[in-house]
C-alpha cells in the first residue's frame, strides 16, 4: 500500500508554539506517520512568538471569509522530515498569547482567527494544486474544516476528494461563540441547527466539526468511553451518533525529547540501569525550587495548567496539612488560576525549604522536575490522555493519579503485597482521597525501598512510543478513504 498524503491543521505544535499537550501531539504524531512512509505536513498560525527560521512559500494568498477576502502569506520550514507551513496574518496572530491575553481573557475574535486558519489551510492546498488524502484537524479551533469540505462546492479543486479526521484533545473546550459569527465563518445558516452547530442559540464549533468529520477520535480509550457516557460536556450524543467512526487512541510520548538517557535539558542523564544521575537531578531541583538539600525525603512534583480540570485545588487544600504531618517536599511549576498561583506562592513563603513553586511556563524546569522528583502529582478531575504521567514513568518518577481517562490507561496501581505497579491510583475527587494516597506513597517510600526500586524500574520499562498509536491512526485513515 502506498503512503498517504496527510495534512495536519492545528493551532499549536511543539517546538514552535505550545500551551499544552496538543502541541506535543502535533510535534510528534506527524513525524511518526512520516516514518511509516506517509507524506505528512502541518499547517499552523505564524504567531509572533515563533522564532524558527522559515522561508516565504506563498504570497499573496487570498482567503474568503464570509464576503470578505483576507490576504496573507505562507512561510515554510522543515522539521524532522515533515514540512511545516505557517500562515501569517498579523491582525490575527501577532499577539501576546495564543488564545488569551496576559489576564487570561480569551480573545473575542477567536472563532474568526481559527476559522481563518482552517480556510487558509484549504486555500493553500488549492492554490498549490495539492491533494491531501486526509486533513487531520485538532480540537474546536480547526473543527470547521470538515464542515467546509462537506458543504462547499470544491468540484474541480485539488481537495475535492479529501477526507477529514478530527482529534479531540479535550471535550471541555468546544469553541462556543455568538451566532453573529455565522456569516464570517461561512458555515451557512442552514447549518445552524441543534444537530449540527447550534447550542443554546450560539455556535458550537466542535459540535459541527463532530457532525461533519469523516472520523472523530479522542486521545485515550477510557476518555472515549467517559465522553460518550455522561462526561461529554453535552456532546455525548453527538459522539455516540458517530458509531464506529468514533474511537479512543492513546497518545504517545516523544522519547527523543522526554527520555532521561538523552534529555538535553538535564545535565545529569540517567537510565534504569544507572540511576545516579536522577539523584543529582533531585539535588538540582531542590536547589532551583529553594528546597532543603536532603536526599532522604521524597519530592512530590507537579507541572501543568492551573485549571479546575487538573485538581490543583485538591493539592492546595491538603498542602498545609501535608507540610505539618510529613517531611515531604513539594515542587510545583505552572500558571493559570490566579488564586492558585497566589496560594502556592504563599505556601512557598510560609514553608521555605519544604514547598517550592515557580509561576511560569518553562520547558527546561519542567524536564528537571520530571527527572528530580520521586512522585508526580496528577489528581485530575478528568484527563483526556495526559502526557506528564507518561513522561514521569520514563523518568522513574512514580505518578499519583486519579482513576480517570488516560491516567487510568497508562498507570498500574501499586500492589504492595504482590510487589508490582508503576504508580498510585485513587478514585474519589476529594482532598482526603488524594491525601491518603500521598501518605500511602510516602509510607512505601520509607518502608519499602525494594518495592520503590522495582516500581521505578518497571515504570521506566513502560513503552508509550508513538509508533503504535501512529499505526492506529493509519488504520482509521485507510478506513475512511
Ligand atoms: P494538557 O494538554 O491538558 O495541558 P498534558 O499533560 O497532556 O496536559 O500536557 C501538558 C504539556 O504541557 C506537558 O508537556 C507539560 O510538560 C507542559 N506544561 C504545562 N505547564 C507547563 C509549565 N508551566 N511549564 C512547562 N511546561 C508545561
Amino acid at each position: 500500500m502506498g503512503g498517504l498524503k496527510i495534512v495536519f491543521v492545528a493551532s499549536e505544535m511543539s517546538p514552535f508554539a505550545k500551551t499544552g499537550g496538543l502541541a506535543d501531539v502535533v510535534g510528534s504524531l506527524p513525524v511518526s506517520l512520516s516514518q511509516l512512509g506517509h507524506q505528512v505536513s502541518v499547517i499552523m498560525p505564524k504567531y509572533s512568538s515563533i522564532k524558527a527560521n522559515m522561508e516565504l512559500f506563498h504570497s499573496p494568498m487570498g482567503v474568503w471569509m464570509g464576503n470578505k477576502q483576507e490576504w496573507c502569506g505562507v512561510y515554510k520550514t522543515e522539521y524532522n522530515g515533515i514540512s511545516v507551513y505557517f500562515i501569517e496574518h498579523n491582525i490575527f496572530f501577532d499577539r501576546d498569547g495564543l488564545y488569551h491575553d496576559r489576564n487570561m481573557n480569551d480573545y473575542e475574535d477567536n472563532p474568526k482567527r481559527f476559522a481563518f486558519l482552517s480556510r487558509a489551510a484549504m486555500q493553500l492546498c488549492i492554490d498549490k494544486g495539492y491533494s491531501p488524502d486526509i486533513f487531520h484537524v485538532n480540537d474546536w479551533q480547526t473543527a470547521l474544516l470538515p464542515a467546509y469540505l462537506k458543504n462547499w462546492n470544491l468540484q474541480g479543486t485539488s481537495i475535492q476528494n479529501s477526507k477529514s479526521v478530527l482529534t479531540i484533545h479535550n471535550m471541555a473546550y468546544q469553541g462556543n461563540y455568538p451566532k453573529s459569527n455565522v456569516e464570517y465563518l461561512g458555515i451557512g445558516w442552514g447549518n445552524f441547527t441543534y444537530e449540527k452547530f447550534e447550542e443554546n442559540d450560539r455556535i458550537n464549533m466542535l459540535k459541527g466539526g463532530i457532525f461533519y468529520s469523516d472520523f472523530v477520535n479522542t486521545v485515550s480509550p477510557t476518555y472515549a468511553y467517559e465522553v460518550t457516557n455522561g462526561n461529554g460536556y453535552g456532546l455525548d450524543t453527538a459522539l455516540r451518533n458517530k458509531g464506529e467512526y468514533f474511537s479512543g487512541i492513546i497518545n504517545g510520548a516523544d522519547y527523543n525529547i522526554w527520555n532521561p538517557e538523552i534529555d538535553k535539558y538535564i545535565r545529569d542523564n540517567y537510565s534504569k540501569e544507572d540511576m545516579s544521575g536522577k539523584w543529582r537531578c533531585k539535588g538540582k531541583l531542590q536547589d532551583i525550587f529553594g528546597l532543603e538539600s536532603n536526599y532522604t525525603v521524597p519530592i512530590f512534583g507537579a507541572v501543568g495548567r492551573f485549571t479546575s480540570q487538573k485538581g490543583y485545588n485538591l493539592i492546595a487544600s491538603i498542602a498545609e496539612r501535608l507540610m505539618n504531618e510529613t517531611s515531604i517536599q513539594i515542587a510545583i511549576i505552572g500558571t493559570g488560576d490566579k488564586d492558585l498561583e497566589g496560594f502556592f506562592s504563599y505556601m512557598a513563603q510560609k514553608y521555605p525549604g519544604r514547598f517550592g513553586c515557580r509561576i511560569e511556563f518553562n520547558e527546561k524546569t519542567a524536564h528537571l522536575l520530571e527527572a528530580g522528583s520521586d512522585f508526580f502529582l496528577m489528581p485530575s478531575l478528568f484527563e483526556p490522555c495526559g502526557l506528564n504521567q507518561i513522561y514521569s514513568l520514563k523518568y522513574g518518577t512514580l505518578p499519583i493519579v486519579r482513576n480517570t481517562g488516560g491516567l487510568r490507561d497508562t498507570v498500574i496501581n501499586c500492589n504492595e503485597f504482590e510487589n508490582y505497579g508503576t504508580g498510585f491510583i485513587f478514585n474519589d475527587f476529594t482532598p482526603d482521597a488524594l491525601r491518603n494516597t500521598i501518605l500511602w506513597a510516602y509510607k512505601i517510600y520509607h518502608t519499602r525501598p525494594d518495592l520503590m526500586a522495582k516500581m521505578r524500574y518497571d515504570a521506566m520499562c513502560q513503552d508509550f512510543s508513538w509508533l503504535r498509536s501512529a499505526k492506529e491512526y493509519e488504520h482509521i485513515y485507510r478506513k475512511i478513504i
